[in-house]
């Protein structure tokens, strides 16, 4: 192993540790290229992986530091609020296989590495369908099991088989079926039992040969309806997605956000029954097991904070529910602001926002 003393850049000394030619471990990285609310913190040590022998060599590395690790694909679900005392393994392995193949459906395998929406892009143009209410979702493959995907109506649970991870404990590859993983509305295994134990490296998918069109979900709906001389076709589906998101939701390039930085909270029918009688325009989504999903984004822009900004830091004037980073916010101060609306809404609604990306860096 070779140690090598980088000059120093516009921000810090950062060390290099080298195992060989293509692998470097830097220490103290600053983190704010690798999330998409390009908030700046350090890591203790960032690697980039390729291939299975990378991550053994990165988790062998993270345990004669003696420090924990994180791993992460693009950084779109995940909140740095303060230093990260891990390594940071970015899991860039990349790969498709098809492992069966029928009339009717084909079974993919997925590396962790590969980019989700172009994983979409490129099952549409196979005639491989299911997955293009799911496009333009920022981030990796190996996240989409993290928070269970979800959009437009579909969720990656209905297409996914298994997860195929190796545990960072004892560097054991598992295997978890569709009904290990305890997917629910943006949750899964992954957030808790097996939280921070696991390294995803593929997912297996099932995807169908023939074009099953889900356009039960109203934008989409409405899109159709609106445009009635556009055949519903899988391609047609996918384009509309991707329209509507474009129009809605602000590119984390231009303005750095995560997405929807709260979930819609799911509400036993009854308590759901008494706030709507006094909110009778809350937007309400009755779900399969009895529970609603309510908007978080109404109940937000109802408490007066849609376009709501301070110095770098606001609340998107479109979208109530996307915090953005105009410019150099810190961690801690989206960390206050997003506590600020926690706290009004819970006064005005007695409803509990649970915040959806992860939160890093907090100090216990
Ligand atoms: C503009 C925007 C729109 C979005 N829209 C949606 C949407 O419509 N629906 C939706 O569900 N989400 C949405 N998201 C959230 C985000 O795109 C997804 O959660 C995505 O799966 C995150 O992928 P990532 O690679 O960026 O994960 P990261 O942010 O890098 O990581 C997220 C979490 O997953 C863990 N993780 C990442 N990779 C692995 C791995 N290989 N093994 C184990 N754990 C891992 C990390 O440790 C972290 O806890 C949006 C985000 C943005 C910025």
């Amino acid at each position: 192993m070779s140690r090598i003393m980088l000059a120093a850049n516009r921000w810090c000394m950062r060390e290099v540790t080298s195992i060989d030619e293509t692998m470097k471990f830097y220490r103290n990285k600053l983190m704010r290229e690798h999330n998409t609310l390009a908030l700046q913190a350090p890591a203790y040590a960032f690697v980039c992986v390729t291939n299975d022998d990378e991550l053994l060599k990165a988790l062998a590395w993270a345990r004669i530091e003696g420090v924990g690790v994180v791993v992460l694909g693009q950084g779109s679900n995940i909140a740095l609020v303060g230093n990260m005392e891990a390594l940071v393994v970015h899991q860039a392995v990349q790969g498709i296989e098809v492992l069966d193949a029928t009339d009717s459906d084909v079974i993919l395998r997925v590396a962790a590495g590969e980019n989700w929406h172009e994983l979409v892009q490129w099952t549409l143009q196979k005639g491989y369908y299911g997955l293009e209410n799911l496009a333009l979702i920022p981030g990796t493959v190996g996240a989409s099991p993290i928070q269970n995907i979800g959009a437009y109506g579909v969720e990656l649970q209905s297409r996914l088989l298994q997860v195929h991870a190796r545990q960072i404990v004892d560097d054991k590859p598992v295997t978890l079926d569709n009904a290990a993983c305890q997917f629910s509305y943006r949750d899964s295994i992954f957030k808790h039992e097996r939280k921070d134990q696991l390294i995803i490296t593929a997912i297996d998918i099932k995807l169908s040969r023939l074009a099953h069109i889900n356009i039960s979900y109203p934008a989409l709906a409405n899109f159709f309806a609106e445009n009635v001389h556009i055949e519903p076709t899988p391609e047609a589906v996918f384009n509309a997605v991707v329209s509507i998101r474009r129009s809605k939701l602000p590119d984390p390039s231009v303005e750095p956000n995560a997405g929807s930085f709260f979930k819609n909270p799911l509400l036993g029918s009854a308590v759901a029954a008494r706030l709507l009688a006094k909110h009778p325009s809350l937007p309400c989504f009755s779900q399969a097991n009895g529970a609603v999903k309510v908007s978080a984004a109404w109940m937000i822009e109802q408490c007066g904070w849609k376009g709501h900004r301070v110095d770098d830091l606001g609340v998107h004037p479109q979208h109530a529910l996307v915090l953005v980073n105009y410019g150099s916010a810190s961690g801690s101060q989206l960390l206050t602001l997003s506590n600020k609306i926690v706290g009004s809404v819970y006064d005005e609604f007695g409803v509990s926002l649970e915040v959806e990306p992860r939160i890093y860096g907090l100090r216990s």
